[in-house]
């Protein structure tokens, strides 16, 4: 049984095939969470849809929901914003789609997370307008944001231990079981210290996005050390969390032998 047709903004976050003509399309609906949805027809050389349902394509969508079924039916779209054809660099096309895949492997099915899907509505705003090199910043702050969302944020201004505050220009310790952040006299066990620098970029990036200036530019050694510490917290506590695949293309071959391109 059909219900009423639902009409709801959408950015599409992967899209497989299905069958001959027709793809299954994983959405972050603005009022419905991550939900999907099943497209039929849209393979077929002039169908419908062609190329709208692509990654990081936000997308004025309606759709039929079938509370019984693992998936809902795509009955129309219009594109609201295309992401890709932009063009743009590999680099910026591979944090758009790490972004996409980091939300579709982490956020709840049919769940709304209250503001979840403004994050990244604003996430593709920063993305529209910046270059590459502001890109690992940019990624960073939606992690960063996510986990806030997702109830795993770390207080970058508290020791989790004894309560003091954490100065600027203070160094602390991340422990990623806590996901907390310990002052001098508190560190021990498992966890990483963060230097005053580092500290002072993540506590940055941390609301970034609600921000309008674009994202600085990191040195290789501040993306690997962020890069780091975002990477050991969604390890210990998202379990379906991974290392988006999309970001294994920036690894350059000559990486290691202190070459620049
Ligand atoms: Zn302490």
């Amino acid at each position: 049984m059909k219900g009423a047709p639902i009409q709801d903004e959408v950015i599409v976050l992967r899209s497989i095939k299905l069958g001959e003509t027709s793809r299954i399309v994983s959405c972050l609906a603005q009022r419905h969470g991550r939900v999907k949805l099943v497209a039929r027809g849209v393979r077929q050389a002039r169908g419908r849809w062609a190329g709208l349902l692509e990654p990081g394509n936000e997308v004025e969508a309606v759709f039929y929901a079938h509370p019984d079924r693992e998936l809902w039916t795509l009955a129309e779209a219009g594109l609201l914003r295309a992401a890709l054809t932009g063009g743009g660099s590999l680099d910026k096309l591979s944090y758009l789609l790490a972004a996409m895949e980091l939300a579709d492997r982490l956020l709840p099915e049919r769940e709304p997370v209250e503001a979840v899907a403004g994050m990244y509505r604003r996430f593709l705003d920063h993305w529209h307008d910046e270059g590459p090199e502001g890109m690992p910043a940019l990624f960073f702050a939606l992690e960063t944001a996510l986990l806030d969302e997702l109830g795993l944020s770390t207080d970058l201004w508290r020791c989790g231990e004894c309560g003091r505050r954490l100065e600027e220009g203070e160094a602390a310790f991340f422990r990623p079981a806590e996901g907390d952040l310990c002052c001098r006299a508190c560190a021990g066990g498992n966890g990483v210290w963060v230097a005053e620098q580092d500290l002072g970029l993540w506590r940055l990036l941390s609301g970034f996005l609600d921000r309008p200036e674009a994202a600085p530019a990191l040195e290789d050694q501040q993306k690997r050390k962020i890069g780091t510490l975002l990477h050991l917290h969604m390890m210990h506590h998202l379990p379906r969390y991974r290392i988006p695949a999309s970001l294994f293309w920036l690894k350059k071959p000559d990486e290691g032998e202190g070459e620049k391109r």
